[in-house]
């Protein structure tokens, strides 16, 4: 027997191809030697060139499995993913209010705003993006969405620096603690820097630029690996720092998968 390591919860969407969602989150909670448990709120049928459907799991279900974890096993750290709809969303917020999980409890909680796959599939309901601003952002320790979302979430179209740090402080303003703004879809950016604000200081972290197609869940991946470092104790500009390095290396590690898009991979670390 070994000491419990730690616990890490995903709040996401299963992803059939097992290439992003919550089969992305669980293989980086495993490759940061941290203990990986799932809230599910949807099923996509997918595989490397989209989602043909999606079926929404009952919001009670996706509470009841946060509840379960959360008191029995317990929880260090906690992100979610693809959310689906409204009452999903305030489903998952009742059950983290009362589990302590989120910036008015104990548990640090990523929140990762997916709204759509890379092929453009939908995976949240319009209407929902106003349970994003007005409950999860403010219970948000930290927000990490990439320039789409940032479209959608504070209606900036962001295609420089100074765009960023405008969108990075308006997602503050909403009530998030941190904001990580994700410059990576700024394609004439030859590097891909993300930027950190917590309300009052901006940082900077530039990392490559790999070129290849097969980045499907490299969104997941960065959160998740950032959530898996929370749960061990580190502060959030350690966590950012250790996510963008581990989603580095996973892009450099990407392999071609079925017909389309291959996902970006973890399996490095068994070399290292
Ligand atoms: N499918 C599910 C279930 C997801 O959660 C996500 C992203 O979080 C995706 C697909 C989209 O991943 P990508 O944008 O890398 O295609």
């Amino acid at each position: 027997m070994t000491e419990t390591p730690a616990r890490a919860l995903t709040i996401a969407g299963s992803d059939s191809g097992g290439g992003a969602g919550l089969q992305a989150d669980l293989r980086t909670f495993f490759a940061n030697g941290v203990h990986g448990m799932s809230a599910v709120t949807a099923v996509t049928v997918q595989n490397s060139v989209g989602v043909s459907d999606v079926a929404e799991i009952p919001p009670s279900v996706v509470a009841a499995q946060i509840r379960a974890v959360a008191t029995d096993i317990g929880v260090d750290a906690a992100k979610t993913g693809m959310l689906a709809t409204t009452e999903i969303i305030m489903a998952i917020v009742a059950a983290c209010d009362e589990t302590g999980i989120g910036a008015s409890g104990a548990t640090p909680l990523v929140v990762d705003p997916v709204a759509a796959s890379m092929h453009g599939d939908q995976l949240l309901r319009d209407e929902a993006l106003d349970a994003y601003r007005t409950e999860l952002l403010p219970r948000a320790t930290l927000v990490t969405p990439n320039l789409d979302e940032v479209r959608l979430l504070v209606g900036i179209d962001v295609t420089d620096g100074e765009q960023q740090r405008a969108a990075a402080k308006e997602l503050h303003a909403l009530g998030a603690r941190w904001v990580l703004v994700k410059g990576g879809h700024m394609h004439h950016d030859p590097d891909c820097t993300d930027l950190l604000f917590d309300g009052t200081e901006f940082t900077e972290l530039t990392g490559p630029r790999f070129d290849t197609k097969h980045t499907h869940g490299g969104g997941d991946t960065l959160a998740a690996s950032i959530t898996a470092a929370l749960a061990k104790g580190a502060s959030v500009p350690d966590a950012v720092a250790h996510g963008k390095r581990f989603v580095a290396r996973s892009v450099e590690a990407s392999y071609p998968l079925g017909a389309g898009v291959g996902p970006v991979s973890p399996l490095w670390v068994l070399d290292d």
